[in-house]
């Protein structure tokens, strides 16, 4: 549990941007990391997260000198140049897995390869990254890709989400390597959430509850959960201890707690604290 090193590096980066320059109006572009606490946190040392969809259709605009900071997840190649034209200065907290992804696909097309890449069409990270490069195909599922009608005999280059699930990813990987001959797969997904997966299949066999915790629409989260309750169906998905109901725990002796990557620490302990005070209480 607690931040990845991704989130962790946006959110200094972020504070320290805050605190260096106290003069200027200072505005993250999206959500930096998916977790409302973090961003309220934010939003209390001056910086104001702006809706992406705002900026790019001119709701929102920049004066020169601005500073805008880019999410850990990464922001989109045009969202990139509109910024640039608006002079603003620029922090990209992308974190390194992310660029790395980028970096790859670049260079696998240099090498003539088409790119094809296995996550959420609707993540940002994915709609950030697949801007790089130019039609890309975007499957979510083995089965999406089975009914596709790309021609298997071409030379592709198979990037993944690096938080997509890897059980997911095994299945889909075994597919290709039968199917696309001609093709190669890059194993992208990132070790915060590889290891996270691999403890939290190992924790949700050994005790009685699972609470996975993590804001609603951060998406290593939700594969945590996922990956949780097809193990044990006594599994729930908590933001913050408000959102934790204690008759879920009534009659049960082993519980474990787990939280994405963007989950701060606080959140856990919060809930940690909620459950033992209940049971002191008793
Ligand atoms: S989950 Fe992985 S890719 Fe995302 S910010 Fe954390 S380390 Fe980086």
């Amino acid at each position: 549990m607690g931040f990845c090193l991704g989130v962790e590096e946006a959110v200094n980066l972020a504070h320290e941007v805050a605190q260096n320059n106290k003069d200027k109006s200072i505005y993250i572009l999206g959500m930096l990391v998916h977790n409302e606490q973090v961003i309220r946190e934010l939003e209390e040392n001056g910086i104001k997260t702006v809706n992406e969809e705002d900026f790019i259709q001119g709701k929102v605009k920049f004066t020169e000198n601005d500073i805008v900071i880019l999410r850990a997840h990464g922001s989109t190649k045009e969202i990139y140049g509109m910024l640039v034209e608006q002079k603003v200065n620029i922090y990209d907290a992308a974190c390194i897995f992310v660029k790395r992804i980028r970096e790859i696909l670049l260079k696998k097309m240099d090498e003539g390869y088409e790119i094809l890449f296995i996550g959420d069409k609707n993540h940002p990270e994915v709609k950030g990254i697949i801007s790089y490069g130019k039609d890309i195909k975007v499957f979510e599922s083995l089965d999406e890709l089975k009914k596709s009608d790309i021609d298997k005999n071409q030379k592709y280059y198979f990037l993944t989400q690096t938080t997509f699930n890897k059980y997911i990813f095994n299945d889909i990987k075994n597919y290709i390597k039968e199917n696309f001959t001609n093709s190669d797969i890059g194993l992208t997904i990132c070790g915060a959430t590889f290891e996270r997966q691999l403890a939290i299949e190992k924790l949700a066999k050994e005790v009685d509850v699972v609470l996975i915790v993590g804001g609603s629409n951060s998406s290593n989260t939700k594969k945590l959960y996922q990956i949780a309750v097809k193990i044990n169906p006594n599994s729930y998905f908590v933001e913050n201890k408000d959102e934790l109901n204690l008759n879920w725990l009534r009659g049960k002796n082993k519980i474990g707690i787990t939280a994405g990557a963007s989950t701060p620490e606080k959140s856990v302990i919060e809930i940690e604290r909620k459950i033992r005070g209940k049971y002191n209480n008793d």
